[in-house]
């Protein structure tokens, strides 16, 4: 083999395939397939004789992330992780604990090129993509590390998914396998600042996932200014691509909007949000408002509660569905990205 096999990206049959290729039974493929979704290093897959785990450590890459840091919240018990990819890069990833189950939050790219003015994880741009294998083994990891099942994965980490499509379809692909986490496709998210190709892309996978959109501004101006993407693909572009992502997956379309004060949170804007959304899109919507988690290099700061609330209040007048998200883990809250940033 010149290069080594990514085996946490194998399938349970192309596991298989490959103990076969090393001249082992097939069901070693399986076991060895059993032992990864649980987030087992090599050395501890006991059932596998120690000639084999040498051979697979021989013939093939395991991209298993490590766990750099730990930070438990004593409010919720939320955890955040910094975790380590096998050539150092460091991306975050959280467990979060809701009524419904247990979700983790996954990082997609190590860093991100997207230019939102008030994120961490763009600020020194993008080292690399993460492999669909390295998105996976974060789940794998928290499973292992806290015991617990997780029935739920948002793409809400560092990067953006539709930068990194292939990787991130694949992902998707592997983390609802049956066979493997078997994580419903009903219960992942996928977080984008509006790639419109990506989008289109994503409606024609048969990957039923929830599609959210960061809008964060009702109209162009606002939007460009906070987002640089909207100069590539502005609003009326990118609702009419989640109008068609509904149309064809039956999936409804989630909206996120990070609430900045003096930026977006004003009620004239609630009333122009609604307006935006009740004219573009055809079923009814969904919004996420987001207290801003403050990033000292970008000067901007979150409204206080009377001001979200009343965005919120604006918004249900004009017939809109909205919730202000509840901050699990607030006090380990560096914001997504920080941690990463300040282990850089
Ligand atoms: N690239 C994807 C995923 C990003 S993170 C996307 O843009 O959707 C998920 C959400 O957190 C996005 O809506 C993003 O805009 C938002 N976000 C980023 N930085 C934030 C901050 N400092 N405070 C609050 N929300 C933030």
């Amino acid at each position: 083999m010149d290069s080594k096999t990514d085996i946490l990206g194998l399938t349970k049959s192309e596991c298989e395939a490959f103990a076969q290729n090393l001249g082992e039974k097939k069901f070693r493929g399986g076991q060895l397939y059993g032992w990864m979704q649980k987030g087992t290093p090599i050395d501890e897959m006991s059932n596998l004789p120690k000639s084999l785990r040498d051979k697979i450590s021989a013939n093939a890459e395991y991209r298993l992330p490590t766990i750099e840091k730990r930070q438990v919240s004593k409010i919720d018990g939320t955890i955040k992780y910094l975790m380590r990819m096998i050539d150092g890069e460091c991306v975050e990833s959280v467990f979060m604990r809701y009524e419904h189950g247990n979700t983790v939050c996954v990082s997609c790219q190590a860093g991100c090129r997207m230019g939102c003015k008030f994120c961490a994880s763009t600020l020194r741009g993008r080292a690399r993509n993460l492999t669909a294998s390295e998105i996976l083994g974060q789940i794998a990891v928290i499973g292992r590390d806290t015991g617990e099942r997780v029935g739920g994965v948002v793409m809400m980490g560092i990067g953006e998914p539709l930068d990194n499509y292939d990787n991130t379809v694949k992902f998707l692909r592997l983390v609802s396998d049956p066979d493997g986490l078997s994580i419903g496709l009903r219960h992942i998210s996928v977080s984008t600042c509006g790639l419109v190709p990506g989008i289109k892309r994503l409606s024609d996978e048969g990957l039923p996932v929830t599609l959210s959109l960061s809008l964060h501004a009702s109209n162009d101006e606002r939007r460009s200014a906070l987002m640089p993407v909207n100069k590539k693909y502005g609003i009326k572009e990118v609702l009419a691509a989640c109008r068609e992502y509904f149309e064809k997956t039956g999936r409804r379309v989630s909206f996120e909007y990070t609430l900045i004060s003096g930026e977006n949170d004003s009620e004239e804007e609630a009333r122009a949000l609604a307006r935006l959304l009740r004219t573009n899109m055809a079923s009814p919507c969904h919004v996420n408002l987001i207290l801003l988690n403050k990033v000292d290099e970008t000067g901007y700061i979150a409204p206080d509660r009377t001001a979200a609330n009343r965005f919120r209040d604006t918004l249900e007048k004009c017939g809109m569905n909205a919730t202000i998200r509840r901050r699990l883990g607030s006090d380990i809250d560096a914001s997504c990205g920080q941690l990463r940033l300040n282990n850089m």
